[in-house]
Formats: structure tokens, C-alpha cells, sequence
């Protein structure tokens, strides 16, 4: 016979989404399961730079994801102030209001956050099951979702709650499902997240009659130097060109193929679609001086990408004219590309499109780069309160998702993956205990 535990809640995933959901609901003296499938809770929260921050309005994050859904998205931007008020209400370490790329947000202490998160869990009577895995959602006769099939190394139990989010933080980890959503691409995406997020949301919600929401071949990423022999947590950040917006791409044939201005996001999304999955990210001394080496947001260390990739073996080059980089970069197996033509394009397209990015200022620098995925941005179907849906668009009673296993509120755009796990994740709670 499979044991039995019962619970108010069972939250499965315990990165920033699910911490958050499992957190709130036991300060209201709820006992909650908190299930994790790696040996220790954090999921990509724990790499990330901890920078919980969205658009300043509605209408910047309309600018910023111009697909996705308007609902989900006025609900993200009201909830993300009850998300910075509630990991500051935790007591762990909060910077002052920052400005962060466009939006703004905080920095906050991720690790004392999981610490506190765990131990009013288990203060409320609750469990963090760290190593545990489901294999499916228990559902009644009428459909609700009424808890989750666990196993450990111990074993199989059946885990009982009126409610169960899921925040499995996206299937970027699952080859099926990527290849099955992303095609070709897939294999040419560097995997720039946490190993476990591998699909398991998408996969118990559809098999509990949920449906897709957004498009399933957008993603959040960065453009990562190249070739590296590995690329593991610690080159998450050092090795990524953040600032590619301020630059130009050309693709092996020699040939620019983006609005490079409109965001390293949308950049890398481009990248994967080029002959190769590789391109060359080419830019000027100025943009290496304001932002190669100057931090990304006020008061974190600076890392110069440029001198990161070039120390590590990656393809770069630099010359005093464009014509000299064109010539250079032909040896990494490009189509030799006339940069000063293509400089031209660049920058009349960007002003024509109210942007301003010459790139004049002597010397010239190039790197090869290739797209990392970092969590997918299609995902489940929800409502603004966070209940997944079903094929009539329908909540299916008791199951609730959050963060990367949500779909359509970026949907290839961007603007904070921490407030959005937050943020669904407390939209979810809020609706499950009616406060
Ligand atoms: C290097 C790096 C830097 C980043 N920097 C920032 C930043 O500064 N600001 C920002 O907003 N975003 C940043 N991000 C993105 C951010 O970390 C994610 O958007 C966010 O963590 C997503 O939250 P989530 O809860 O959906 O998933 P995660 O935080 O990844 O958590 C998912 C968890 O679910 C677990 N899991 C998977 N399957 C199961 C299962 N079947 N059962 C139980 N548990 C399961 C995983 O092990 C993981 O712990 C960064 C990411 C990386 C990798």
C-alpha cells in the first residue's frame, strides 16, 4: 500500500516560483510539501544574479513583449510590488531601488531567502522533500487535482492537498521537448540554467488536461563566446555578451540578420536560427568601454566579456579598422562580410528606429557567439490568477503554475524572470487561500 500524507498545499519546484508560493502560504500558518527533485532547492534563482525586476509600467513591458498576453501581463506588472514587499517583509538582505537595464527591481540575499523560506515550512508543519520526484497528479472523480504521486530513494507516497502549483521551472532541460517544440534548433541552444528543469510541469499538467500557451519555440538566453570546451554555471555570466543590443551580428554567410537593438534576447533567439547556430558579434571601443567593462547594474563587478572569451580560448579578434576585422574573421569560416557596409545598415536602421549606435570609435573588437537558453517562455495555459486551463479555457480545479512553466506572458520578450516566478507564484497563493 502507498502511504498517504496530507497537507493544505503541495508546490513542486523549489527555485525562486516555487520557494516563493511555499514560503507565503506557510506564514499563514499552512502546511505545505514542498517538493524538490535535485538534492538541494534553489533551481536557476540560486545562479542567477539576483536581480528581481520587471518593467516600470504596462505599457514598457507591452514595448518589451509585444505578444504577449495583455491579462497575464497587467496582472504580473500590479503583483510585482506584493513580490518586492514580500521578500523584503522575509528579512534577508534587500538592495535600495535599482534601475536595472530598462525596468526596475532589487537585488536581494537568494540564499538566506531559501533558508528562511525552508524553515518556516517545516515551522508551520511542513516538509521540504529535497531528491523527491512525481510521477503523476492524483485527481478525483470530478477532475480536481488533489495531490501528487512522490518518490524518494525510500519510496512511493501519495501526497494529498486541495491545491498543487507547479513552478518546475520550464523544459529547457528535456530534449524531447525541445526538439518536439524548437526543431533544429534545439541542438544549437548552450544549456545556461539549472540541470533539473526538464519539462515535469508541462508534462503532469497536459496529462491532467492542461493545454499550451504562447509560442513553445521562444526562450530567454544570452549570446555566449565561442567554441568553449564546456560550459558550466560558473561561465553563466561571465561568458555572456549581455550588452549584444549595442552591437552588430553578422551569421557565417557574412550577412547581418537582426534589429540588434532590440534586446541580447532577441538576439540570441536570431542567433539559433542562423546557418550553424553561430554568428559574430561585432562592436566599437566605445560600447567596450560603456558596457563590456562597466558594470550591468550600479554596484555589481564589471566582467569584461571581451577579455573573458579571448583568456579562454573563444574566438575573438580586434583591429583598428572594419575592413582589418572583416579580413580577420574570415579564418573562423566566414563568408568574409564588408563590416563597413554593414555598419552603415546598422546604424541607419537603428535611427531610423530612434536608436543611436554608431559604431566608429576605433579600435574594433569581434567574437564568435552561439545562443544559451535559459528557460523557455512558452509554456501552460493560465488565468491572471495563476489556474492552469484546460482545453475549453476552463481552470482545472487545484492546480495552480508558476514562473518558467508558464506560457504567453513574455513570449519571446523579456522583462524579469524572478518577479515573474515571484510574482504567479504569490498570485497563485493568494487565490488558493482566498486572502
Ligand atoms: C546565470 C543566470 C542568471 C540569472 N539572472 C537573473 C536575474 O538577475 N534576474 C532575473 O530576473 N532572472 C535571472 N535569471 C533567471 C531566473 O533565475 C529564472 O527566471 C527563475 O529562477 C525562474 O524561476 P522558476 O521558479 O520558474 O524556476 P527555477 O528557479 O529554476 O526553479 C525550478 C526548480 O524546480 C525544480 N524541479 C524541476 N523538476 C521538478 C520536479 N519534477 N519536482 C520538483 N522539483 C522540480 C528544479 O530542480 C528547480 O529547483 C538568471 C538565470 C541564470 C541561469
Amino acid at each position: 500500500m502507498v502511504e498517504s500524507i496530507d497537507a493544505d498545499l503541495i508546490v513542486l519546484g523549489g527555485g525562486m516560483g516555487g520557494t516563493t508560493a511555499a514560503f507565503a502560504a506557510a506564514k499563514q500558518g499552512k502546511k505545505v510539501i514542498l517538493i524538490e527533485k535535485a538534492a538541494a532547492s534553489g533551481g536557476s534563482a540560486l545562479l542567477s544574479g539576483t536581480h528581481v525586476r520587471t518593467a516600470r509600467s504596462l505599457e514598457q513591458l507591452r514595448e518589451k513583449a509585444p505578444t504577449g498576453d495583455p491579462e497575464l501581463q497587467a496582472a504580473f506588472i500590479e503583483g510585482f510590488p506584493r513580490t518586492q514587499a514580500f521578500i523584503k517583509e522575509s528579512g534577508v538582505e534587500v538592495s535600495e531601488d535599482l534601475d536595472v537595464l530598462y525596468g526596475r527591481g532589487n537585488r536581494f540575499d537568494v540564499v538566506t531567502y531559501l533558508h528562511r523560506a525552508t524553515a518556516a515550512i517545516t515551522g508551520a508543519g511542513g516538509i521540504v522533500a529535497l531528491s523527491t520526484e512525481v510521477s503523476c497528479l492524483l485527481t478525483d472523480d470530478s477532475g480536481r487535482v488533489v495531490g501528487v504521486r512522490a518518490h524518494d530513494a525510500d519510496g512511493m507516497t501519495d501526497l494529498r492537498a486541495s491545491a498543487v502549483i507547479l513552478a518546475t521551472g520550464g523544459f529547457q532541460g528535456n530534449k524531447h521537448y525541445m526538439t518536439k517544440y524548437m526543431g533544429e534548433r534545439a541542438a544549437r541552444l548552450l544549456h545556461r540554467s539549472n540541470p533539473d528543469s526538464t519539462g515535469d510541469g508541462l508534462r503532469l499538467a497536459i496529462e491532467a488536461g492542461a493545454v499550451t500557451k504562447g509560442n513553445m519555440a521562444t526562450y530567454y538566453g544570452h549570446l555566449i563566446a565561442s567554441p568553449l570546451p564546456e560550459f558550466l554555471p560558473g561561465d553563466f555570466v561571465r561568458h555572456a555578451f549581455i550588452f549584444s543590443d549595442r552591437c552588430m551580428l553578422v551569421n557565417i554567410e557574412g550577412v547581418r540578420f537582426a534589429q540588434e537593438w532590440l534586446g541580447d534576447h532577441l538576439n540570441t533567439q536570431r542567433v539559433a536560427e542562423q546557418p550553424q547556430g553561430r554568428a559574430v558579434l561585432v562592436f566599437d571601443q566605445r560600447v567596450r568601454r560603456e558596457f563590456s567593462r562597466a558594470p550591468v547594474v550600479k554596484g555589481t563587478e564589471a566582467v569584461d566579456s571581451f577579455d573573458e572569451a579571448t583568456d579562454r580560448g573563444c574566438r575573438t579578434a580586434s583591429a583598428q579598422t572594419l575592413e582589418e576585422l572583416g579580413e580577420a574573421i574570415v579564418a573562423w569560416g566566414i563568408t568574409r562580410p564588408d563590416l563597413a557596409v554593414c555598419a552603415e545598415q546598422h546604424e541607419k536602421e537603428a535611427s531610423d528606429a530612434g536608436v543611436t549606435e554608431p559604431l566608429t570609435e576605433a579600435p574594433f573588437y569581434a567574437v564568435e557567439v552561439r545562443p544559451g537558453i535559459t528557460f523557455t517562455e512558452g509554456g501552460l495555459a493560465i488565468d491572471t490568477h495563476a489556474r492552469v486551463l484546460d482545453r475549453s479555457g476552463a481552470p482545472i480545479p487545484g492546480l495552480y503554475a508558476a514562473g518558467a512553466d508558464t506560457g504567453g506572458v513574455f513570449d519571446g520578450g523579456y522583462s524579469g524572470g524572478l518577479a515573474l516566478a515571484g510574482t504567479f507564484g504569490l498570485i497563485a497563493v493568494a487565490d488558493i487561500l482566498g486572502t
